[in-house]
Order: C-alpha cells, then sequence, then structure tokens
C-alpha cells in the first residue's frame, strides 16, 4: 500500500480524538510510515516538535501540496498501545466501512476531559512513645475529638479521612488543626474508580473433568508453541465452559498476560461476575453499560497501568488496552449482540480474532449453538475444536414434545395454550414448580400463515418469508418482489390466512383466565426499561415469588432458575418466519436455550415446544437437542441459496429525507455494482448458466425498499452484494465511498454491513 501523505493524529492525550493533520511523507520514510506507526512532526506555528499517530495514508490530498509540512522522522520505540489501537482502528474502519474517526471513537476510551478521583488519607506523624503523653494532655483539656482520632492512629497509623470524619464523627477544622500541631499529616492520592465490590467468601475449587483439562493444555500448548489458535468450544449449557475458560485465563495470568471475556450483556448477571471475582479477585474489573464514564475510563486506565489482568464486559470491553494481552475468551459467541449496530458494524468474533493476531494472543469462543460461521470454519480445521456433551453435577438434558398448533384448532382448542402444556402447569401449580413461558418475538416482522395447514407465505425468489404492508400487498425485502394478500390459502384453500398478533401481555391474560391462582411475572420491551427492573424481575422469580415467568427471549439467557421444571415456547414459527436468511438458525438457538433453562436442578424437566411448522427442520433439531443434524441441512441451505458463510454479503442501506433522492442515489449505486459485476464477468470469467444463486463473481440483489421503510421521516432504501471473498466486498464498498464522495447533496447517509445480522 503505497502513499505519499499521511494523515496524523497528534499527541493523542486523554482530552480528545483530534482531527487527522496531513503531511508528507519524505521518500527516505516511505515503507516504514504506515496506519498506528508513532511518528514525530513539525506542529503549530513555531513548527515545534510533537508525536502523534498515522491513522491513514493517501495517494492524494485535498490540500495544495505546496502548504503540507513533512514527517520529521518515525519515533523508534515500537509499537505503543496506542499504535496498535489505532491499527484496530483502522483495520475496522476498511473491513466494516466507517470514516477514521468514527472508527476511533469505537477502539479509543472516552475522550473528555474526566476529573481524577481523589481519596484522603490522614497519617499519624507522632512518634509511637509521645502518642500516650499527648492524649493525656488532650484529655485534661477535654478535646475528646481528637482523643477519639489519636486512638484509632493508635492502633492503625493510616486510616481514609472520610472513615474519621464520618465514623469518630470529627470535624474537618478540628483535622487540620491537628495537623498544624503535627499530630498527623492528611493527604490526598489519586484513585480509580472499582465497579467491582469485593467478596469474601473463599472459592471452592472442582476438580477438573478429564475433558476440561485437556481443552486447557492443549491451548494452553499451542500458545507456549507460539502458534495461539482460534478454538470453538462446543458445549451445552451447564457442560462446564466457564471452568474452562476460568483455568485457561490462570495460566496466562501466571505467565503475567491478560484476558479479555466477552459475556452479551444480557448474560452478564452478577452470578457470572462472581465466579471470577472469586478467582481473579482485585485484579479483575468489568465493563458494561450501567458503568458511569468516568468508572469506564478508570478501567482503560487501570488495564493500561497493569492493575488487573481481567476484564469482562460485552462487545465494547474487546478494545481494552492491556499491555500484554494473552487471550480473549467470546462466550455465547453466536450472540447477535456480538455485532455492532452502528457504524462500524463489526462482529467482536471477527474483531477478537483480528486484535488477537495482533498481539499473539489466543481466542477461545464457546457456545452450546454455535454460529454457522464458527462451526463451519471449525469444521474446515481453521478453528480447533472441543466437544463437552454432557452436563456437569446435577441436571439433566430434559424431555421436549413437539406439539402441532393446527391439530389443536383441529381438535377446537382455541387457546393460546395447548392440551398437552395445559395438562402440565397444572401439574407443576399443584406440585409447586416454577414454569416459564416464552414467546419468541424477535424481529417478528408481519408474516403470514395459514392457520389450518401452516402454510407460510414466501418469496418465490429469495425462499425468505413476505411480510405484510398495511396496503395489504405482501413484500419480500430482500428483492423487492411483492403481490397482493390472498383471502384463502394457496395450498389449503382455508380462510384462515393471518398474521399472528399474540403479545406476552395477551398471554399474561390468558394465564390469569385459565390458572387464576397462579402468581405471573412478566418481562418483556415493556416491563424491562431499566437494568434495575430486569434484575428486579428475576430475582423475584428466582426467590419463588412467582410461579409463572412469561417473556420474550430476554428470559431464556443467563439465569439458573433450579425449580423450574417446565418450558412452553408458545409459538416457536414466531422467529422462523422473520423475512431473513438467518431464522433458521436464529429458532433454532433460541429453541435450544429455551430448552436448556427447564431441570438445571435435580428434578428433571420437561419444554413444551408448539408450532405450525412441527416437521421444520430447526424445531425438529431442536426437539431432539441434535446440534449436528441442524448444521448440516442449515449448511445445505446456505450453500444453496449462497448465503452466509457460504458466501459473503454487504447490505448498502441508504437513509434519505427524501423519498425520490434517496431511491435514486440507491439506484445509483446498484447501478454503479452491477456494471462492476458484468465487466468482471465478460472479463473471462466463464459463466455458467445455472441458477442466479451459484453464480461466481459478485452478484447484486436489489434494490428495494427496507423492511421499515421510514424511520423518523427517514427513507430507507437497501440493496445487498454477494461474493465468496470478502476483500471483494470491501473492494465494492472502497469504490461505494468514492461514489458518494463524489455526490451531492447533504440529508443522506450510506451504512454498510457485511454479513449482517438481520435483514433491512
Ligand atoms: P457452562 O459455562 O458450560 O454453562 P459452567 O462452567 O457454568 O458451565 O458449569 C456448570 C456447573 O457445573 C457450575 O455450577 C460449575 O461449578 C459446575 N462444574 C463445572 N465443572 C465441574 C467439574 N469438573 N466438576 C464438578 N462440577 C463442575
Ligand atoms: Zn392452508
Ligand atoms: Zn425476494
Amino acid at each position: 500500500m503505497a502513499g505519499r501523505y499521511a494523515d496524523v493524529i497528534i499527541e493523542i492525550s486523554h482530552e480528545k480524538v483530534d482531527r487527522p493533520f496531513c503531511y508528507k511523507i519524505p521518500q527516505e520514510l516511505a515503507g516504514a510510515v504506515y496506519p498506528g506507526v508513532r511518528v514525530h512532526v513539525p506542529f503549530g506555528k513555531g513548527n515545534q516538535d510533537k508525536t502523534g499517530y498515522v491513522v491513514e495514508l493517501a495517494d492524494e490530498t485535498d490540500y495544495p501540496a505546496e502548504k503540507l509540512k513533512t514527517i520529521t522522522s518515525v519515533d523508534e520505540k515500537g509499537i505503543s498501545v496506542e499504535s496498535s489501537q489505532i491499527q484496530i482502528a483502522y483495520w475496522l474502519k476498511r473491513q466494516y466501512g466507517s470514516t477514521m474517526i468514527t472508527a476511533l471513537k469505537t477502539v479509543l476510551p472516552v475522550k473528555q476531559k474526566l476529573k481524577r478521583l481523589e481519596k484522603k488519607k490522614v497519617t499519624l506523624k507522632l512518634g509511637r512513645e509521645q502518642l500516650p503523653e499527648v492524649i493525656r494532655q488532650c484529655e485534661s483539656r477535654r478535646q475528646s475529638a481528637r482523643v477519639r482520632v489519636l486512638q484509632a492512629l493508635a492502633q492503625e497509623e493510616i486510616l481514609p479521612y472520610d472513615l474519621i470524619r464520618q465514623k469518630l464523627n470529627v470535624t474537618a477544622a478540628a483535622l487540620q488543626s491537628m495537623e498544624k500541631q503535627g499530630y498527623l499529616k492528611i493527604e490526598s492520592e489519586p484513585y480509580y474508580r472499582n465497579p467491582v465490590r469485593p467478596v469474601e467468601t473463599a472459592d471452592k475449587r472442582v476438580p477438573l473433568t478429564e475433558t476440561q483439562r485437556h481443552i486447557i493444555e492443549d491451548v494452553m500448548q499451542d500458545y507456549r508453541a507460539g502458534v495461539p489458535r482460534t478454538y470453538l468450544v462446543h458445549g451445552v449449557t451447564g457442560s462446564g465452559k466457564t471452568e474452562v475458560y476460568i483455568g485457561i485465563i490462570e495460566q496466562m495470568v501466571s505467565m503475567g498476560k491478560q484476558a479479555i471475556v466477552l459475556i452479551p450483556e444480557i448474560a452478564l448477571t452478577y452470578q457470572t461476575l462472581l465466579r471470577f471475582y472469586k478467582r481473579f479477585g482485585d485484579r479483575v474489573s468489568v465493563m458494561n453499560s450501567t458503568l458511569s464514564m468516568g468508572e469506564k475510563y478508570d478501567q482503560t486506565e487501570r488495564a493500561r497501568q497493569g492493575l488487573i489482568d481481567v476484564i469482562i464486559g460485552p462487545r465494547s470491553a474487546l478494545f481494552t488496552p492491556f499491555p500484554d494481552l494473552g487471550v480473549i475468551i467470546v462466550d455465547e459467541e453466536h450472540e447477535s449482540s456480538y455485532k455492532s449496530e452502528s457504524m462500524p458494524k463489526y462482529h467482536a468474533r471477527e474483531t477478537a480474532v483480528q486484535i488477537a493476531s495482533m498481539h499473539g494472543a489466543s481466542v477461545v469462543l464457546g457456545s452450546a449453538t454455535p454460529s454457522l460461521e464458527a462451526y463451519s470454519r471449525a469444521r474446515q480445521g481453521e478453528y480447533k475444536l472441543y466437544q463437552m456433551m454432557e452436563r456437569q453435577g446435577a441436571g439433566r438434558l430434559p424431555e421436549v414434545y413437539t406439539i402441532d398448533l393446527r391439530e389443536e384448532l383441529k381438535q377446537g382448542n382455541r387457546s393460546v395454550f395447548s392440551r398437552k402444556l395445559q395438562e402440565l402447569m397444572r401439574q407443576r401449580l399443584e406440585r409447586q414448580e416454577q414454569i416459564i413461558l416464552f414467546l419468541n418475538r424477535r424481529g417478528y416482522a408481519g408474516f403470514v400463515s395459514c392457520r389450518a395447514c401452516g402454510h407460510v407465505m414466501k418469496c418465490p425468489h429469495c425462499d425468505v418469508s413476505l411480510s405484510e404492508h398495511r396496503n395489504g400487498m405482501l413484500v419480500c425485502h430482500y428483492c423487492g418482489y411483492e403481490e397482493p394478500k390472498k383471502r384463502k390459502c394457496p395450498v389449503c384453500g382455508s380462510n384462515y390466512l393471518m398474521g399472528f398478533k399474540a403479545g406476552t401481555e395477551q398471554i399474561e391474560e390468558a394465564v390469569h383466565r385459565q390458572f387464576p391462582e397462579a402468581r405471573v411475572l412478566r418481562m418483556d420491551a415493556d416491563t424491562t426499561r431499566t437494568k434495575e427492573s430486569y434484575e428486579k424481575i428475576l430475582s423475584a422469580f428466582a426467590d419463588r415469588k412467582a410461579d409463572i415467568l412469561v417473556g420474550t427471549q430476554m428470559i431464556v439467557k443467563g439465569h439458573d432458575f433450579p425449580n423450574v421444571t417446565l418450558v412452553g415456547v408458545l409459538a416457536a414459527d414466531l422467529s422462523l418466519n422473520q423475512n431473513d436468511y438467518r431464522a433458521g438458525e436464529r429458532t433454532f438457538q433460541l429453541l435450544t436455550q429455551a430448552a436448556g433453562r427447564a431441570g438445571r436442578g435435580r428434578i428433571p424437566g420437561e419444554v413444551v415446544i408448539q408450532t405450525y411448522q412441527p416437521e421444520h427442520y430447526s424445531i425438529v433439531y431442536a426437539a431432539r437437542q441434535d446440534y449436528e443434524g441442524f448444521y448440516e441441512e442449515e449448511m445445505a441451505y446456505r450453500d444453496l441459496m449462497q448465503y452466509p458463510p457460504a458466501a459473503h454479503l454487504l447490505a448498502v442501506l441508504i437513509t434519505s429525507g427524501r423519498q425520490e433522492q434517496g431511491e435514486e442515489l440507491c439506484r445509483k449505486m446498484t447501478d454503479l455494482v452491477k456494471e462492476k459485476a458484468d465487466a468482471l464477468r465478460s472479463g473471462g470469467n466463464t459463466l455458467r448458466p445455472t441458477q442466479a444463486a451459484c453464480e461466481d463473481g459478485l452478484h447484486v440483489i436489489g434494490p428495494a425498499e427496507a423492511t421499515i421503510g421510514k424511520i423518523n421521516d427517514l427513507y430507507r432504501h437497501v440493496f445487498y452484494v454477494r461474493h465468496k471473498d470478502y476483500q471483494a466486498l470491501v473492494e465494492v464498498k472502497d469504490q461505494l465511498e468514492q461514489f458518494c464522495r463524489e455526490q451531492e447533496g447533504k440529508n443522506q447517509t450510506v451504512q454498510y454491513d457485511f454479513d449482517p445480522m438481520n435483514t433491512y
């Protein structure tokens, strides 16, 4: 990558990320200057010597070349923490599409000036032998406050200022005057906010199983041999994966290395943290969205200065600036929350692998239901695969019943609960065991199906379900295909063709009607506006203050409820009929996780899956808890349709305040890519005259209006580009970025999303 100019950010201070300044690269430094390198440059009026970081190289610049200054030299101190952070930012920008500043803001911690917190302490200055005499003097003058202070300092020579003021009830004035007399000294020292509450319970270690020991040893052996890799631990919930992570981290820490542990925010419960605190004490810290800016900032400082060894947190914890990173753990690797929803839309799994490779660190991925991406790479030998298929200690895998809702309708049961589920619920209420009712509503986008035969209206071109629009049309959000909604089912002719409308509230009401004695808690986006309300509901349920917990997918993660012996999935199809290619995978994951909630204690659990499509492979394999079977079938579908991970997909989303403008830009950009695709094809690529889906090269899908065509008065249009090779899509993105820079007209934004988790 040549470049005659370099954008340099001058001396990254803690205060802010400044704008980059453009410099000329002198001939003799060509090749030595690349993103992340620290350089000396002349800066400002007096051309003061400053250091800065190169963030980008360019062949051209908008500035008049004669006005540009020249880089003086490359700083020889080697790669600093900042410089590796900048390299990551650059990688994010290239790989996912965003401006450099946005990428830097993603990677670097809070930049505004933050007041350093200080803690005052009081130190005894009198000699031990003088103490009794001084105390006697104070007593005789009835200065009882001073007596209290001196007696306390006699026990402990340094005490926190606040403690003396509050616990001993001594005024600031009294302490000051004691300082003047030379009895003691009041000093301030800076300290970092520590969000971790100390725990004192001793950790009882379990002897590791053969499998656990093997995995830990294997990972460490590769690491010591200097060939760290990416590992996938495929293990059912409760199989002991967390113990494996802890074992690896312990060894890393004993070698002076640090560890990053990623956990989906929603699963970041106190229970989980506690296990790490018990092992690593105050050398572990946490990063999450409930921390204040100051707390977050202090955690990155503690990491930078080597005051902690382990950080636990969601996606953003990935950018913790450890000096000598040894391992990155990504638990629940399949979770879609690992994909950033704002630019750059990076995936934490992929980014973890990149960061680890820069530091020579290992990556350990773990999941009960690995993503197709991770599992296919493990199959191909790119990742090393380990299996842990048995639950540790108490807890067996539950019994699963799949109930055909079409049969229920035929038998005249119009309740949201099948007869089997009703029977089991009644039984549990009698036995005072707990029940979870799970309504899988996520990303639910108005699909239409037949209540009598289960047929789902799908796009003939894309094999994803059509979404019902208010105007009565059924629309495909991949290719724009539409057809009017029919009154009768095209398969069986019934009149029961409709969208599914039940929500958690209706379920709660239905429980009250059919089981008036049951105590019910509801958990969904409405009842959990704050993190506290979320924790409150979960702990109330854990304390058995309710018999039934009704909720959306947020209830199937994280928490352990040993007394839950029945899980009812009310309409498994809901997530199956999202209009995107990951619907089957997501459904399988959710059902498997939901089933995993039952029978975590000593009493075995049962699971009822209600569905209109009992024959769908996602449901069949989830009911059997057969990951391999699911993987084979899902991967065959992705291969056939060339959806990720069989190929890579780039979604380009255009938002505009003016509908026609947005539509036009989207069309122009689509045309640009289509031209490129045609050119590539005629340029010697022998094209097989088979289905479009099997074509080599670039494939363009769209343009179309987005699923949600308008948000906040901004119109959304989308198109997709597909290619086997990720870098080919990066080039497409670069060209589109170039094209957009040349376009006039503000009020339009373009977002790139590689291998999107949802469709637009
Ligand atoms: P996962 O992370 O796969 O869900 P955990 O590591 O949380 O599994 O383990 C599940 C439970 O089994 C925990 O209570 C843990 O203490 C216990 N456990 C893990 N490993 C062992 C072991 N080798 N022997 C006994 N109990 C274990
Ligand atoms: Zn039908
Ligand atoms: Zn379509």
